[in-house]
């Protein structure tokens, strides 16, 4: 029902470019070919020493870390994820999913990835936003790559008593709640966790610990920007 639901959300959409609202050609998605160029791209899917993946790799053991863009204020891709997460414009969302697909499918070192696990949102944002970002991107990532979603992990409410104590700990007090909700297939040897931007990396070393208790295969990470 909800896969039916979120294709109807997608046809109704306006085909417009997210970030200039120029209309699109037929075979243009999300973004205008105009506007693709001036996105700030990484080189991470070439280098696997990239620096996102050094800022991370101390906090948590991960194979590998991508995004496709450095986030940067009042840009392209901002005006694009902000139209995903707020304007229900799920076109960008696919976009942007089979632009992580076909990189992946051309990386050397995410060739044995077989499950993604999409970063949840709590199921009333969900209700209310129509669909999870992360789980749109992870269906285009499936469309090019056949990599099935394992929609394993959700998202609890946020811990009590968050505005009492000092400073760190209403830090702590605010640390998200991820909860696995299934097993991860034994057949599973690399997991790729997909996200919509990294901003301080706490959001995905809470999904990370909970999946690490169950899971001691590789776990990579990508995400369509980050901001450090
Ligand atoms: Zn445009």
């Amino acid at each position: 029902m909800r896969k039916i639901s979120n294709i109807l959300l997608n046809c109704w959409f306006p085909r417009i470019c997210s970030s200039c609202n120029r209309s699109l050609t037929v075979k243009e998605e999300g973004v205008c070919f105009y506007c693709q160029q001036y996105l700030h791209k990484t080189n991470h899917f070439h280098r696997k020493n990239n620096v996102l993946f050094l800022q991370l790799a101390y906090r948590m053991n991960l194979h590998s870390v991508q995004s496709l863009y450095f986030f940067q204020p009042k840009s392209i891709e901002q005006r694009a994820i902000h139209e995903l997460k707020y304007k229900k414009n799920m076109q960008v969302g696919n976009f942007f999913g089979r632009e992580m697909g076909r990189r992946i499918a051309a990386t050397p070192w995410l060739q044995d990835v077989n499950g993604l696990i999409p970063i949840p949102i709590h199921k009333n944002k969900e209700r209310e936003r129509g669909y999870n970002q992360a789980q749109v991107l992870c269906e285009g990532i499936s469309e090019e790559t056949q990599i099935p979603v394992l929609k394993l992990l959700s998202k609890q409410t946020a811990g009590k008593g968050a505005t009492k104590g000092n400073r760190m700990e209403r830090m702590n007090s605010r640390k998200i709640d991820f909860q696995m909700e299934g097993s991860i297939p034994s057949n599973v040897q690399h997991l790729l966790i997909v996200d919509d931007v990294i901003t301080t990396g706490a959001t995905l070393e809470s999904a990370f610990t909970e999946i690490r208790k169950q899971f001691n295969g590789k776990i990579s990470v990508v995400s369509i920007a980050h901001t450090f």
